[in-house]
């Protein structure tokens, strides 16, 4: 049996699945020297970048990094402390790292900071979901996979308080996130 949707498909898996077809492709070309190492934020997003690898036929190494983000909520401070951070050392390396989604950039901006001071040769960033009317903080983003409205999504690797990972579309929440029902705005 399926796990129950909680909302109305924002993206459909078939959608998706193409999507990350022509990414793949798109952003293995932008590597054709040294094997990049591509960079996963944990949780949100292992479902996608297990999928992105399969999708780039060229040498690449993985490694990930858990993001810990203080601030009331889901509003992100943009204070973010590495609760698992890398194995591999990225100085002189081609590095992606590979995001869910990007709201107000704020994450995103930390992590760059962080990745920066360690000198890789490159840092670029691919997302699979931009919600680019929240942003607050001005963040490249290299490559994105879908532009989304600003409603709170679930599903393919993102979570409300732990549940919903593994359905294979991204839904809308119903009545937003749990964690913004209690807290509030
Ligand atoms: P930012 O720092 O850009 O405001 O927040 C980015 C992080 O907030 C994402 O990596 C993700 O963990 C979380 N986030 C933002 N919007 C959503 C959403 O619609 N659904 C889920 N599940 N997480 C979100």
């Amino acid at each position: 049996m399926p796990a129950p949707r909680p909302g109305r498909v924002v993206i459909a898996e078939p959608e998706i699945r193409a999507r990350i077809a022509t990414l793949g492709a798109e952003i293995a070309r932008g590597y054709a020297g040294e094997p990049p190492v591509l960079v996963g934020v944990l949780q949100g997003a292992f479902v996608f970048m297990a999928d992105l690898v399969r999708a780039m036929p060229i040498d690449l190494a993985t490694d990930f990094v858990r993001i810990e983000s203080y601030g009331g909520g889901r509003t992100s401070s943009g204070r973010v402390r590495l609760a698992a951070d890398l194995a591999t050392p990225i100085e002189g390396r081609d590095v992606l790292v590979v995001e869910d989604i990007v709201d107000t950039g704020r994450t995103l901006a930390a992590l760059r900071r962080t990745l920066e001071a360690r000198r890789p040769r490159s840092l670029r960033v691919c997302a699979l979901c931009d919600k680019v009317e929240r942003r607050q903080v001005d963040v490249r983003l290299d490559w994105v996979g879908f532009t989304i409205p600003n409603v709170f999504v679930v599903g393919y690797g993102l979570d409300d308080a732990g549940l919903y990972r593994n359905l294979p579309d991204v839904v809308a929440l119903e009545g937003g996130s749990a964690a913004r029902r209690v807290i509030g705005p």
